[in-house]
């Protein structure tokens, strides 16, 4: 007998054991204002729902394409890349999980700023890869220096989030300065909703990864669709991990669905207008009321209002039915986070706030 088994009942000592990332809620109960998972408050593309109608059941039968063809291709015309500068995933979640399994592989920890996307450590623990946080300056903005030491990769959103604040390209571009022999990840999840997009620096630097989303700017949450876009050799490194995992990661709607809405650019841009402009109202809004909203170019406000404790307000609205999130981290515990809904459900959200006022 191999006395260096473990003893009966031991198997606990196996289990992985990590700290989940904790998702919004998603309430059972009609007639709520959801506006704590920053989901688009529109429907997805009418050339989403044909799309969807027309689908055939019996391809359901078979197995999806593994290579994910016809999305990767609608992706790469889209935005003007070859095929194989396309990742494609089950939500950015997925591809950002493949991202972190795949390129931090160092001793040296990755960096990524301390409020921040609270799935990042997540996946640093799962993974067992060292990582450091970078704390944000005073007014909650990424300091670029931080990123100059040696480290193992680094990834932060552009816009940040929960934050909301975006830093331009010349800022981007000097983290990658600074970070010519590990990977940078930015995470686009948000950039549809304000500032620049870093995949024009693709040409000129091999070692970034961009990641963007369908769940946010394209209202399609519920079908997850994520990707990311790099240099062929990333793409490939990718892919080779993926395949050692699951081939089948994208279902066969996904697939046809997700390249449906790339052809109707019109909804996409009035949609995305639309939400930037209730953005645009809702930190004017706010801001009389009190609130101190930070600069947002996502589809989110960040706001804390001096006078009332954010846990309170924040149980206030969802016992009233409107649901905002609030994290009760470090530096951020005063915050709501607030995803811009429609403007009726924003009016709704004043007059709610209004009254909590009047009884906290
Ligand atoms: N990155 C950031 C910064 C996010 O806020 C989110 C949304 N939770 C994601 C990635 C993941 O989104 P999804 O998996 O729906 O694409």
């Amino acid at each position: 007998m191999n006395m260096e088994r473990n003893q009966a009942g031991d198997w606990r000592s196996c289990l992985r054991r990590v700290t989940p990332y904790v998702p919004g809620e998603q309430p059972k109960e009609q007639n709520i204002i959801k506006l704590n998972t920053n989901e688009n408050p529109y429907p997805p593309s009418p050339a989403v729902v044909q799309s969807l109608k027309q689908m055939d059941p019996v391809r359901l039968r078979l197995y999806p394409d593994p290579s994910c063809g016809t999305l990767t291709k609608a992706l790469a015309d889209y935005h003007g890349v070859g095929t194989d500068q396309v990742f494609v995933g089950v939500g950015s979640d997925d591809v950002l999980a493949m991202a972190f399994i795949t390129f931090f592989n160092s001793d040296r920890p990755v960096f990524f700023p301390d409020v921040t996307y609270s799935f990042y450590p997540v996946w640093a623990e799962l993974f067992q890869i060292p990582c450091e946080c970078k704390a944000l300056d005073e007014s909650f903005r990424i300091r670029s220096e931080d990123y100059y030491k040696a480290n193992g990769g680094v990834i932060f959103p552009n816009p940040n989030a929960p934050t909301g604040l975006v830093e331009p390209l010349s800022f981007i571009e000097d983290i990658l300065e600074h970070n010519r022999d590990v990977i940078v990840v930015v995470d686009e999840a948000y950039i549809d909703f304000g500032g620049q997009s870093a995949l024009p620096l693709l040409a000129r630097y091999e070692n970034l990864l961009v990641t963007r989303t369908y769940s946010k700017s394209r209202s399609m949450a519920g079908v997850r669709i994520g990707y990311a876009i790099g240099s062929p050799e990333l793409i490939r490194a990718m892919q080779d991990v993926k395949y050692s995992f699951n081939s089948y990661t994208m279902n066969q709607a996904a697939l046809e669905l997700g390249a449906a809405a790339l052809a109707d650019e019109a909804y996409f841009k009035m949609t995305t207008d639309r939400i930037v402009a209730t953005r645009n109202a809702a930190v004017r809004r706010l801001t009389e009321q009190g609130f101190h909203c930070l600069d947002s170019a996502a589809n989110f406000v960040f706001a804390t209002h001096p006078q009332y404790d954010g846990e309170k307000l924040f149980a206030y609205l969802r016992q009233h039915g409107i649901y905002v999130r609030h994290f009760n981290g470090p530096r951020i515990s005063q915050y709501l986070r607030i995803t811009v809904g429609l403007d009726e459900e924003m009016e709704r959200l004043y007059e709610t706030l209004e009254r909590a006022y009047g009884s906290l």
